[in-house]
């Protein structure tokens, strides 16, 4: 990595997305772009094109979180305390999730991740994927992290589940308690081995790395790839943890991950979608992939096309959102679906241009990370 950001970047296909995306915020800045009559403009024209925010990015995926709750408390994420999660009435039902995601799906959502909080904590998650599936979404993927996985992989495969990314944040048994302040590290091996035995294979494992807690791992990691063939994703620390303890020098660097990793086995990059999150390398001599993850030191905003969904039923933008919308109370409004679908498209108009981390004035979300759905 390192120079450019842009220029070092290899893209799948045409896309001319930097000159939409420019015009496209030309568009939004003037003066009824964003409200009044231009909403409404954008809003009809989005009834007969795939939903587009203001700066011309297509939205296609969709994360949605199943609950709040998990029963990992890894320490950048989530508190101590196993009992912070929301009451199971504020919560969406199953046939809401099912209903949202059909009205997505007919606006141009073709990819959808499950997620949490963990997500295999919910009773009926199965189901879910297989209603999912039953949708037409095209591509399934789940994020969890791994302690329920090796008994229900073969389940979650049957419903019609696509692609895996497991968390594992250590290789070292007593940091991974420390960091998850659980002791499941077999369980959570036994989850990424049944996987990659599973139509689910490569497996994609997630790593976030704090400066200080197991950043000394990256090599380890990256040996953990080539033994296993398997994908490894390295994630910088965002301001998302429930203690607030984030700061910028606690953020490994992408850059960082990269040279170290290449200094020891010589790196090529892969190509990947524009809008994919991690830059993405083979080893020169042999199998295992590595991941790069850098919202913080390369943000990848302008081409993203992600939109989330909470447990509680509210759409954010991004992970970075100040506010989200409330589609849980208009879904409980006995409003229509084509309504629904016209106070989405609505809501994607606010999609924010960027997360704003590295502004002066940035101020972390209300919501952490588990509340939300990484
Ligand atoms: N429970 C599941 C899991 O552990 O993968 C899914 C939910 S978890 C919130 C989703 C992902 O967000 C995990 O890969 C986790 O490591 C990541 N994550 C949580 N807090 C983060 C933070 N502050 N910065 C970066 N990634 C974070």
């Amino acid at each position: 990595m390192g120079g450019n950001a842009r220029s070092s970047r290899i893209w799948k296909g045409e896309h001319p997305a930097d000159a939409v995306f420019d015009s496209a915020a030309a568009l939004a800045s003037s003066p009824n772009s964003e409200f009044g009559l231009g909403y409404f403009i954008l809003g009809s024209i989005q009834r007969s094109m795939p939903l587009t925010d203001k700066f011309g990015r297509q939205i296609t995926d969709l994360r949605v979180s199943v609950t709040d709750r998990c029963n990992f408390r890894c320490v950048y994420c989530r508190s101590a305390d196993p009992e912070n999660h929301m009451a199971e009435h504020a919560l969406l039902e199953w046939d809401e999730y099912e209903r949202l995601v059909r009205i997505l799906v007919g606006m141009g959502i073709r990819k959808v991740r499950v997620t949490g909080g963990e997500p295999l904590v919910r009773p009926g998650v199965e189901d879910f994927v297989a209603r999912l599936k039953a949708l037409g979404v095209q591509d399934i993927s789940m994020t969890t992290n791994g302690h329920l996985l090796a008994e229900r992989c073969d389940q979650l495969v049957a419903a019609g589940l696509n692609r895996i990314n497991i968390s594992l944040d250590s290789l070292n048994r007593e940091k991974f308690e420390k960091v998850t302040r659980t002791k499941t590290f077999d369980q959570v091996l036994a989850g990424i081995e049944a996987a990659q035995a599973s139509p689910l294979r490569p497996v994609k494992v997630n790593a976030v790395l704090v400066r200080g807690l197991n950043d000394d791992e990256v090599e380890a990691f990256a040996e953990f790839a080539r033994e296993k063939d398997i994908v490894m994703r390295f994630i910088e620390f965002m301001p998302l943890d429930a203690d607030r303890a984030w700061t910028r020098d606690m953020v490994v660097p992408a850059a960082e991950v990269h040279r170290r990793i290449s200094a020891r086995w010589p790196l090529i990059p892969v190509v990947h979608e524009r809008s994919e999150t991690a830059r993405k390398y083979r080893f020169a001599d042999g199998g295992g992939e590595i991941g790069l993850i850098a919202p913080v030191t390369q943000p990848f905003c302008g081409h993203c096309s992600r939109i989330r969904l909470t447990a509680d039923g509210k759409l954010r933008t991004c992970l970075f959102s100040k506010e989200d919308h409330d589609l849980k109370s208009l879904l409980r409004s006995g409003m229509g679906d084509r309504e629904i679908g016209d106070a989405i498209v609505a809501m994607v108009q606010t999609k924010e241009k960027s997360h704003r981390i590295n502004e002066p004035d940035f101020v972390p979300p209300s919501r952490t990370m588990v509340y939300i759905g990484g």
